[in-house]
């Protein structure tokens, strides 16, 4: 467990906090095998704050109603992959306004220089997508996220990596400057599973706002429509079933995903598939998870078919996430020297 800082009140047990944004009509299985199924492991050992980062979709325009739909999909979707509301709490980021608050501190922690640097921005805007301020400050709004809830692990993706760097620095900085505030965070991503890609182009990350329909699994698709993708997945002129990221991405790719859905090491998936095709590769990829995803689907309808519940689920959440922030933040208040207000 992170050592706690002086200023920190003593928790019982360590925390783990992750956030995925309702971006898209459904998560992908990108979201599922790099992040989701940690967060569902971590749950055993960790207090866990898990959220939907609905004020971070707002750095991609999109209609009010369909917003409104997706934050609901990604609620039940987190509980459909195992999140147990019992047990983590599971919340809107945009119900907890200390969380935009403890952002503008991070702005104004930052130097432009360093939010430059941020490669996921750079990558964004060259894929095309409409750069606002709010995507460019995304970095600072994510480490308020975490270091709000003094949270200790952060189970992300490859692709978050330096957003965590960034997130530890700004922690760092600001326990230099104005004594132990904040819990320096850790990211806690695995290696083989945290950068899935894309099946039409497995040369880029499957994303959930930049990718195109062929090259993405959404957890939401019926199965024919992920038995065909898969089978339309771009590997390699050669014949060999191999795990060789550099040489063989999409084969790779292919293995490690099925890898994460069985349990089935890659070395052991490689052996069993001596000898054989990728016909054979592609079959076997796409039983895999159409297995995963049949329950999933059948739980995640359930739980959009009482809204009313998830609601609840969704305000049970923040009341427990709430007060944590909320102490954090007058903890940060104080320290910059802002007056208490009354
Ligand atoms: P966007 O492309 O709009 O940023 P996204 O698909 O990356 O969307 P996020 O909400 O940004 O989704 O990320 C949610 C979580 O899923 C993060 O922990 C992120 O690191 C992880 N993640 C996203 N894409 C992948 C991927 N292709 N492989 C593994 N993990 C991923
Ligand atoms: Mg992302």
């Amino acid at each position: 467990m992170t050592s706690q800082p002086s200023g920190i009140p003593p928790r019982q047990r360590p925390r783990s906090l992750s956030g995925m944004q309702p971006t898209s009509d459904s998560l992908h299985i990108g979201n599922y095998v790099g992040a989701l199924v940690n967060w569902v492991e971590l749950q055993d050992s960790y207090d866990a704050f898990y959220f939907i980062a609905d004020l971070h979709a707002l750095t991609v325009p999109t209609d009010p109603e369909v917003l409104r739909r997706r934050t609901r999909v990604t609620a039940a979707q987190f509980i459909a992959g195992g999140v147990d509301p019992e047990r983590s709490a599971v919340f809107c980021q945009s119900h907890l306004p200390q969380h935009a608050e403890l952002g503008w501190v991070m702005n104004c922690l930052t130097a432009m220089g360093e939010a430059e640097r941020m490669t996921q921005f750079k990558d964004k805007v060259a894929k095309g997508q409409s750069a606002n301020v709010g995507l460019f400050t995304y970095p600072m709004l994510m480490a308020a996220d975490i270091l709000g809830y003094d949270a200790d692990r952060v189970p992300v993706g490859e692709d978050q990596r330096q957003h965590l760097e960034i997130t530890r620095d700004l922690a760092q900085r600001f326990n230099q400057r104005y004594g132990e505030t904040l819990v320096v965070p850790e990211a806690h991503i695995l290696k083989e599973t945290a950068k899935i890609m894309e099946l039409s182009d497995p040369g880029s990350k499957m994303s959930g706002t930049n990718s195109p329909d062929a090259g993405v699994v959404l957890l939401s698709d019926d199965p024919k429509r992920i038995v065909k993708k898969i089978k339309s997945a771009v590997t390699d002129a050669e014949r060999e079933i191999r795990y060789d990221p550099e040489h063989k991405p999409g084969v790779s790719n292919l293995l490690v995903i099925e890898s994460a859905l069985t349990g089935v090491p890659v070395d052991s998936l490689e052996q069993g598939y001596a000898g054989r095709g990728y016909g054979d590769l592609k079959t076997q990829v796409a039983d895999a998870v159409v297995s995963a995803v049949e329950p999933f689907q059948r739980r995640m309808r359930e739980l959009l078919d009482d809204p009313a519940e998830l609601d609840r689920i969704l305000a049970a959440g923040a009341a427990k996430a709430g007060p944590i922030s909320a102490a954090t933040l007058a903890r940060v208040k104080d320290r910059l020297g802002l007056l208490p207000p009354g």
